[in-house]
């Protein structure tokens, strides 16, 4: 090799101006990751060959040349940026790979209007790209260059040499049969693409006739490659070993058992199924409200998002749609750390999608034309989503649902919160939604809707809690296979057994309606009895009250037998408005409720906002964890202009003495004592003279351990168990992926109830179980065993509570539940309880 080979001049392949490559609006070409070099803005149209060389590769978009000099450096001219989105069009290639070229020698033509208007920029990097052997040397930048002046040079760099005329300068590629049963689909897609992004040289696979960046998951899908199908691998730069990783990399893909997403499917054919099948046509789902229910599909979607063409600059939406997927990309992951199964694929796919190589370029292309983020994403979003679905591959067909859920994730971060359709419903609906808010679930017409199927959810939300007060069965956390059960559909939801079936038979469809006919019969009897004072089977008196949230609730509740409210959720009454409601029309509610309830107590519970239960016109301060933020009584002393309001309120109820004060999410008794101060002045303002009774909620660890020092303080408590349970177990009340395991019966709830009831009994005063527990009935017999005396429930449920506490006797009940005390998990306390209520060899009944 002669002295002169080492060294190498490279001129101008266009007439421009020189940059240096920081300059490029690409971090790619930016932070040198392909190579050092430098840049030209063109004003010709041509571009020309920089050395004499061997073309290596056009891009099949023919807006990239590789060539490599005789010196064995490897030089890309990749005109333009984000221009591979053309797919050629504007471009006119002039030279073959393989071709000889000399120095000057047109290589590309394009048309600088169509870059103009299509591409994100015209800068056109030129750089080395086997910097492991050669570097640049004095480049020149910030100057007017013409085709041909000298523009750096190349310098071999020790030991390269005796590499030039080997194996590594040769142009790479590498064909072989994809043997992947279903073709390059998402996951195979993703982990290519994620091989590569680690990969300094570009790679193209081809196929088809078309190639695609090996980066982007998405063009590699579009490219359709099925089982059997060859392609070609291309690499630039040193990249024989990379393509044979690569190759082995798709040889060991293995499949996974079970679809990545639902599959699509129609009235006739069943849904794909979640990983945990009860059989084909059959979903199981954790049981948010108890029943069953026989009906049809009625499926909420989220409605299209609108978006606005027109940007607000381009500085501005480039920032907007950074932000946007930062922010999903955030949630994303952390919603792939808990997930498993295909939600975790399906969560995977979207992290992959949001990262796409391509779907990103092309959003900020069409960006740096002057259209808002919005826009842009959705263009890109849905032009992948048609060149898939126009595969007609159902697989592909997956990922387009994928697409557009991503879609509208980005679209909800740009935008804030899309409104979704609520739709008519026709009689015996079964709702099937992914999540819902309360302010829609109140909005649905309660006489029609016979049930509600969740993807997300969990089972003590305040949507479940709603369900559960409107007697309306519901199952949440059932995945997203049940998003994809057809409008119209018959389905049976048992939400006893945690099932839905879809589209029964004609034989399962008439088992069911025959259960349910049984149901109803035996609820008749309970109800019948349902007025009568309620004693366990050796005559200890419980008092069985429920839980409200309306006026309406309150005369179901009495027509069920519910001997009082021992918890009314006032925050349900600030729903479904744009101001918190005056004090006289809270005093009209509870006015309102007080008479429904005809003289039998009202506990009201102060608002017990944040957390789950956000109120829109009622904005907290940003947080991060908004459970663990201004909640309960927390948000009361932080706004106590709201509590005051609400306490005249309570207080003008008349007779003064029904009602009695419930404070919410209590942790030390200096926030009773507070409260207590605004309820004397308020007290005093209005002439009253009696005492007002104050209880306080036991729904936090803290106060269940110093449940002594705030019985002290007040005059009864309330344990709230889906709080209790959520911040005992540090698990989310509303996790879906969860929800299996936040229960209420694990024994660590079980000893802090154990520990708040003996505070109680210690200072003589009255405790109450009004959580989600109460209503369980495999729960009751353990809660009376652990000296709880007074239950509030869903108003539905008290006929069948009554009927299940009449048949134990107290006894039993309490070494059931110093069993349950000593268990180590809540499964185990739960098969306990559930065999200890079998009739043949329960241990509850009396003799
Ligand atoms: C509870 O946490 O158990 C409770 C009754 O309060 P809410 O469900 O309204 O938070
Ligand atoms: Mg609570």
């Amino acid at each position: 090799m002669s002295g002169s080979a080492t060294l190498l001049k490279l001129h101008s392949p266009l007439r421009g101006w020189c940059a240096s490559l920081e300059e490029t609006p690409d971090e790619v070409f930016a932070q040198r990751f392909l190579g050092d070099g430098v840049a030209i803005d063109p004003t010709g149209d041509t571009l020309h060959a920089p050395c004499d060389g061997e073309i290596v590769s056009v891009a099949a978009s023919k807006h990239a040349v590789a060539l490599r000099a005789d010196n064995g450096a490897e030089i890309l001219l990749h005109v333009g940026i984000d221009t591979v989105a053309l797919g050629g069009n504007g471009f006119e290639a002039l030279v073959q790979p393989g071709a000889r070229v000399s120095r000057g020698q047109p290589l590309l033509k394009f048309d600088l209007d169509v870059l103009a208007r299509g591409a994100k920029s015209l800068i056109t990097p030129m750089l080395v790209t086997n910097g492991d052997r050669f570097s640049v040397a004095n480049a020149c930048v910030a100057l007017a260059v013409d085709v041909g002046d000298a523009l750096f040079e190349v310098i071999a760099t020790a030991g390269s040499v005796a590499a030039v005329s080997g194996e590594t300068s040769q142009e790479h590629t590498l064909s072989f049969v994809v043997p992947l049963e279903h073709g390059i689909h998402a996951r195979p897609a993703a982990l290519i693409a994620n091989f590569a992004k680690t990969q300094p040289q570009e790679i193209a696979i081809s196929a088809h006739g078309r190639s695609a960046n090996a980066r982007s998951a998405v063009s590699l899908m579009v490219l359709g490659v099925k089982h059997g199908d060859e392609i070609t691998l291309t690499a630039r730069g040193a990249g024989a070993a990379v393509l044979d990783q690569l190759k082995q990399l798709v040889l060991g893909i293995k499949e996974a058992p079970h679809a990545a997403a639902p599959i699509k499917t129609t009235a006739e054919e069943p849904p794909a199924v979640v990983s945990t099948p009860a059989s084909s046509n059959k979903l199981r789902g954790v049981i948010a409200s108890r029943g069953l229910a026989v009906g049809r599909a009625v499926t909420l979607r989220a409605a299209e998002i609108a978006v606005v063409e027109a940007g607000k600059g381009i500085a501005h939406e480039s920032a907007e749609f950074e932000r946007a997927r930062d922010e999903v990309r955030a949630r994303l992951t952390q919603l792939a750390q808990h997930s498993q199964g295909p939600a975790k694929d399906v969560i995977t796919a979207h992290l992959e999608f949001i990262d796409d190589w391509e779907l990103v370029a092309s959003a900020r292309r069409t960006i740096s034309r002057a259209k808002s983020a919005a826009f842009a994403w959705r263009r890109a979003v849905r032009d992948s989503a048609d060149t898939l679905r126009a595969l007609g591959e159902p697989r592909m067909s997956e990922r387009v649902d994928d697409l557009i859920d991503l879609e509208s994730q980005v679209l909800l971060a740009l935008s804030g919160e899309a409104p979704a359709t609520i739709p008519q419903l026709p009689d015996r609906a079964i709702l099937v939604a992914e999540d819902l808010k309360p302010s829609q679930l109140v909005s649905l017409d309660a006489t029609r809707l016979a049930g509600i199927c969740l993807a997300g959810g969990g089972p003590t939300s305040h949507v479940a809690i709603l369900a559960a007060a409107m007697g309306v069965p519901a199952l949440v956390a059932l995945g997203q296979s049940v998003l994809s059960v057809a409008d119209d559909a018959w389905l049976v939801l048992d939400a006893e057994q945690g099932t839905l079936t879809i589209s029964p038979d004609q034989v399962a469809l008439a088992a069911a309606e025959q259960t349910l006919t049984q149901r109803k019969q035996r609820q008749q009897s309970e109800r019948a009895a349902a007025h009568v004072d309620c004693r366990t089977a050796d005559g200890e008196r419980i008092e069985v009250f429920a839980n409200l949230g309306s006026i309406a609730e309150a005369q179901v509740a009495v027509a069920h037998g519910a001997e009082g409210c021992g918890l009314l959720r006032t925050e349900f009454l600030f729903l479904e408005r744009d101001a918190p409601p005056s004090e006289d029309e809270q005093l009209q509610q509870y006015q309102g409720i007080a008479h429904a309830l005809e003289k039998r107590p009202l506990v009201i519970r102060t608002l017990d906002i944040g957390g789950d239960k956000p109120i829109p016109y009622l904005p907290l301060p940003p947080e991060e964890n908004p459970a663990l933020g201004l909640r309960g009584v927390r948000t009361s002393l932080w706004r106590p202009d709201l509590l005051r309001v609400q306490l005249r309120a309570i207080l003008r109820v008349q007779p003064v003495e029904q009602c009695r004060v419930l404070l919410p999410m209590i942790t030390d008794p200096a926030e009773i004592r507070a409260v207590r101060r605004m309820l004397d002045e308020v007290r005093r303002e209005l002439g009253i003279a009696s005492a007002v009774q104050v209880g306080a909620m036991i729904e936090t660890p803290a106060s269940a351990v110093i449940a002594a020092r705030i019985a002290r303080e007040v005059d009864f408590l309330s344990i709230g168990t889906n709080d209790l349970t959520q911040y005992t177990l540090a698990m989310d009340r509303g996790h879906a992926e969860l929800a299996h395991r936040i229960d209420g019966l694990h024994p660590a709830v079980l000893n802090l109830i154990a520990m708040t009831v003996d505070a109680a009994n210690e200072h003589d005063k009255l405790v109450a179980v009004c959580g989600g527990l109460a209503s369980e009935p495999a729960a009751v017999p353990i809660l009376i065993g652990l000296g709880v005396r007074e239950l509030s429930v869903v108003p539905t449920l008290v006929p069948q509570l009554k009927s299940l506490i009449r048949t134990v006797t107290v006894d039993a009940c309490r070494s059931l539940a110093q069993r349950a005390l000593g268990m180590d998990t809540a499964e185990a306390v739960r098969a306990l309880a559930n065999e200890a209520m079998t009739p043949a060899r329960g241990v509850l009944a009396a003799e």
